[in-house]
């Protein structure tokens, strides 16, 4: 069962040949097994996921189950959830237990679903190889001297070694699509406003969305359907009809417009990946799509731009961990800004310093012009890059990562490096656009590689339609590593 899709498990609760309390304790064993070496859950709950699902049997027996009811979801540890430890990745946060839960929790609780767990992830989200993780690295389940990617690495590995049937993510600046591009699983960020903000600790709050990752493309609709919604709660959440993100999967793509940008072909683009896109687009071709050569030429000032905004939205969302009302404190000080100094110093990981550091400078008075407002305006021109390629196209389409996972430690020491990971995915956030990684092959070292689909503004629907095309005309999303 746990090979199965998310209607298939579906199905199966409803006719009861499995129970949830069964599909579920499945999953915990395999988690028993392979997380010691793969890190993927850094929380777990045995009890309060099976008491769920139980409940989960209950609902079933009296026939009001959901699409989810009964399935088990692992949940990335940025989700507040009641009653249980909620860490962001961080030692500020190790002994912080939620007494509320996010919007995206109780979304998933209200359709029933099992959280099965709390995955790993970067500190604070920041990162692309999770190794910034207070809880130690993720390995990738296909090779484990590689990263899984990052930030929503924990829930990339836990979907691709199948320890789970579906997880969340979020994704600032790749943090979705990166990590599901290395781990060969899909992903899919929505449209800035889609989904709720609300629990879900605050990275850089104009960039940060929450999406599902999954095995595939139809498996990401149903995700979506129960993520996705109007949430008073958040003030960037969009008042819009509730739609069926499942509703176009079956529609030909014939007359599909493709849109290649050259900038993402262009040099810093490893030649196995590019490979494996290419094919990709050609099997598109085959299924009716044409092909539109298109620019984004703003594309090379979007990691830039993403490092002036993200680290000086990060520098005043992370002010609120001072040592006083939860979290770490340090043990030992002498007066009250001692004991600020003291906790953010151990609370905090070097590349969370880094940025709250460059935040607070780019905000500074006297630099504040030169750089937050100057890229504030870079920003808009990466929008309207994209503004312009959509009337020639109807989605994007592009490699989602330049190389295949690199080993842990590779890029440790040099973080532009490391920055420059997200170069294909940044521009999407920047502009509050919804973006997917699909798997398409492998690279030379047998590693799997992503293709990046970007749609217009909640266009969700229809690139979940081409990615599930894609899927049934190819093998790649049934994939799983050898373990
Ligand atoms: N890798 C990027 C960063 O380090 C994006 C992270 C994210 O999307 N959360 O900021």
């Amino acid at each position: 069962m746990i090979h199965s899709s998310l209607t298939e498990m579906g199905v199966a609760l409803r006719a009861k040949k499995i129970s949830s309390v069964e599909l579920t304790q499945s999953y915990l064993d395999r988690i028993n097994t392979l997380n010691p070496t793969l890190n993927a859950f850094i929380t777990l709950n045995p009890e309060a996921t099976i008491e769920q699902a139980r409940a989960a049997d209950a609902r079933l027996a009296m026939g009001n189950a959901d699409a989810l009811t009964g399935i088990p979801i692992a949940q990335k540890d940025i989700f507040c959830a009641k009653g249980w430890l909620t860490t962001c990745g961080s030692r500020m946060l190790h002994n912080f237990v939620s007494p509320y839960d996010a919007h995206v929790i109780s979304q998933f609780n209200n359709a029933g679903a099992i959280n099965l767990g709390k995955t790993n992830m970067d500190e604070f989200a920041m990162g692309s190889s999770n190794e910034t993780s207070f809880f130690g690295p993720v390995k990738n389940p296909w090779d484990t001297s590689r990263v899984p990617g990052g930030s929503s690495g924990g829930t990339a590995a836990a979907v691709a070694s199948r320890m789970c049937a579906a997880a969340t993510g979020t994704d600032t600046g790749g943090s979705i699509r990166q990590p599901a591009a290395l781990c060969g699983i899909s992903g899919l960020k929505p449209t800035y406003g889609v989904v709720s903000r609300y629990g879900m600790i605050a990275f850089a709050s104009s960039l940060d969305q929450a999406g599902p990752m999954a095995r595939s493309a139809e498996d990401l609709a149903l995700l979506l359907n129960t993520m996705a919604g109007f949430d008073v709660r958040d003030s960037t959440s969009l008042q819009r009809d509730k739609e069926d993100y499942a509703s176009h999967l079956l529609k030909p793509l014939n007359g599909l417009r493709i849109g290649l940008p050259k900038e993402f072909f262009a040099e810093g683009l490893s030649s196995d990946v590019a490979q494996a896109v290419e094919t990709s687009i050609s099997e598109y071709k085959k299924l009716g799509a044409t092909i539109v050569d298109i620019s984004l030429p703003n594309t090379k000032l979007s990691i830039p731009v993403y490092y002036v905004l993200a680290p000086a939205e990060a520098s005043s969302n992370l002010s609120r961990f001072d040592g006083v009302r939860y979290g770490y404190r340090a043990p030992e000080y002498t007066d009250l800004s001692d004991m600020y100094e003291k906790s953010r110093a151990q609370g905090f990981g070097a590349e969370v310093k880094r940025r709250i550091m460059i935040g607070t400078y780019v905000l500074s008075h006297g630099y504040y012009d030169a750089y937050y407002l100057q890229a504030q305006k870079i920003r808009r021109l990466i929008a309207q890059d994209f503004v312009e390629a959509f009337k020639q196209c109807d989605v994007i389409m592009g490699p989602t990562s330049p190389s295949t996972a690199f080993k842990l430690g590779e890029k440790g020491d040099d973080p532009v490096q490391m920055y420059l990971s997200d170069i294909y995915t940044i521009a999407v956030n920047l502009a509050g656009l919804p973006g997917m990684s699909v798997p398409c092959g492998f690279g030379s070292n047998n590693m799997p590689v992503g293709l990046q689909i970007i749609g217009n503004y909640f266009d969700e629907a229809r690139m979940l339609n081409v990615a599930h095309q894609f899927q049934l005309a190819t093998d790649w999303h049934t994939r799983s590593p050898k373990l």
